[in-house]
């Protein structure tokens, strides 16, 4: 009994089938079909979801998102750095749940009305969208290791990491509470410079910050500048090349002007690995080259030191 329904079963889905097949098509159409079959092989190939590999500028090896997150986008081939965002590399080094971001609504303004292919208020629009950040910079204060510090970081994905107002008055204030409160400081930087939409008000930000540094330095406090790919023009001009330590990532571009405006304006034949971290490094700019794997232990370490004269005159001044 059993066996008669089930054959019933698969006359039913035979009488379907035919249906579902296309009807049948002249010879030439039939061999365009097969072309197609061809393709489909291929796509399902490449049917490889997007978004889950990465290929390596530099190795050109292909490495999955997921790894390359682990590891701070860090190619474990090879070591090239990747582009990091500011809230990430934060989560890299803050401890958890101890970061406090400063003046995370300030935004900013068009004051200039500047004139351009679109306008700065929607260009700024949309790179809020974008990135998710409000401007190029991200404040606050949190735990690295056992110290508390105040750090800064600037993330390129935000219109070049450029220096307009916001930049600087985030960067300024966090100077400022850490002078107050007695804080190392951290800045981590990536810049293609000022930012251009805000003319003069962008400049007036390499003074601004250096003013309050000089504070901070007058307290006797250490700022760790830390410069990854790229760091330049006039942020490297600034707050980024007047540390007390100054790190770079490897490989990191660091420099004023571009190398080409540089070759044109003096007609002279570069050095080789001009304006990269390893050759300040020979040249006594940078102090060390740290890959961003070991940038939290590194800077844990350094605090360590940097701090321990500041804490001994701490507890003498609460004895007295
Ligand atoms: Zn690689």
């Amino acid at each position: 009994m059993s066996t008669t329904t089930f054959t019933r079963k698969t006359l039913g889905l035979e009488t379907v089938e035919p249906a579902v097949t296309p009807p049948p098509a002249p010879a030439r159409e039939t061999s365009f079909a097969k072309k197609t079959k061809l393709g489909s092989v291929k796509s399902r190939k490449r049917d490889i979801p997007e978004g889950l590999w990465t290929k390596c500028p530099k190795c050109e090896t292909l490495v999955f998102d997921k790894e390359l997150d682990a590891n701070l986008k860090v190619c474990a081939k090879c070591q090239h750095h990747f582009p990091i965002g500011a809230r990430e590399r934060i989560h890299s080094l803050v401890e958890t749940c101890t970061f406090e971001e400063m003046d995370a609504d300030m935004v900013s303004v068009d004051i200039l009305k500047f004139k351009g292919v679109a306008s700065y208020t929607s260009k700024l629009e949309s790179y809020k969208k974008s990135t998710g950040l409000k401007d190029a910079v991200v404040t606050g204060i949190g735990h690295i290791g056992e110290h508390r510090a105040a750090l800064g970081v600037m993330d390129f994905s935000f219109l070049g990491g450029s220096m307009g107002s916001v930049v600087g008055e985030k960067l300024t204030r966090l100077v400022e509470k850490a002078t107050e409160k007695e804080l190392p400081l951290i800045i981590i930087s990536t810049s293609g410079g000022a930012r251009m939409y805000e003319g003069m008000f962008s400049l007036m930000q390499m003074a601004k910050t250096c003013g309050a540094l000089a504070y901070h330095a007058r307290a006797k406090l250490p700022y760790i500048s830390v410069l990854t790919h790229p760091t330049t023009a006039g942020v490297m001009a600034s707050y980024a090349s007047v540390g007390d330590l100054i790190l770079a990532e490897p490989k990191a571009m660091i420099g004023f002007a571009g190398p080409r405006v540089i070759k044109d304006t003096t007609q002279a034949e570069l050095p080789p690995g001009f304006q990269t971290a390893e050759f300040l490094l020979d040249r006594g700019l940078v102090d060390s080259i740290v890959c961003r794997t070991e940038m939290k232990p590194r800077l844990i370490s350094y605090l360590g030191h940097m701090m321990c004269g500041k804490r001994a005159q701490q507890t003498s001044d609460r004895r007295v």
